[in-house]
C-alpha cells in the first residue's frame, strides 16, 4: 500500500482539508507554495500511465475539486497551478495518481 494510500485510509496523519467516497485532498508536507495541496483518488492507480477511459470521471472530478478548493483558497482570481507528476523525469515520487494544487505566489514558467 502506498503512503498516500495509507493517508486516505487516515493511517498516517495529514492535514485533510476534503474527502469523500472517491477522492481526499490534504496539505503537502513541503509545500512549494503558500498553498499546496494533494488530491488522491482513493482508487490505486499508479501513475497517468495508467489511466484509462473507465477513470475519465474519476479523473475529472479531481479537476473539479481542485477549482473549488482554490476558491476555498481564495486563489481564483490571483490564479494556480494544477500538476500531475508523471515519472522520474517529473519527480514523481509517489506511485499513486495525485494532482498538485499550488498557488499563494507568482509561479515560474517553464518550470523547473
Ligand atoms: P510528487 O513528487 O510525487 O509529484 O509529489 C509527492 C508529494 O507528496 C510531494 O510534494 C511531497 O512533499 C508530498 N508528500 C510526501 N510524503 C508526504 C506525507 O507523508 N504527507 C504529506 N502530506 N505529503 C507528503
Amino acid at each position: 500500500m502506498t503512503l498516500f494510500e495509507k493517508i486516505a485510509n487516515h493511517e498516517i496523519p495529514a492535514k485533510i482539508v476534503h474527502e469523500d467516497d472517491e477522492l481526499v485532498a490534504f496539505h503537502d508536507i513541503n509545500p512549494q507554495a503558500p498553498y499546496h495541496i494533494i488530491i488522491i483518488p482513493r482508487k490505486a492507480i499508479s501513475s497517468i500511465n495508467d489511466v484509462t477511459l473507465s477513470d475519465a470521471t474519476l479523473v475529472g472530478k479531481m479537476v473539479v475539486l481542485a477549482g473549488v478548493l482554490a476558491k476555498k483558497l481564495g486563489v481564483e482570481e490571483s490564479g494556480y497551478r494544477l500538476v500531475f507528476n508523471c515519472g522520474s523525469d517529473a519527480g514523481q515520487s509517489v506511485d499513486h495518481i495525485h494532482l498538485h494544487l499550488l498557488g499563494g505566489r507568482g509561479l515560474g514558467w517553464p518550470p523547473g
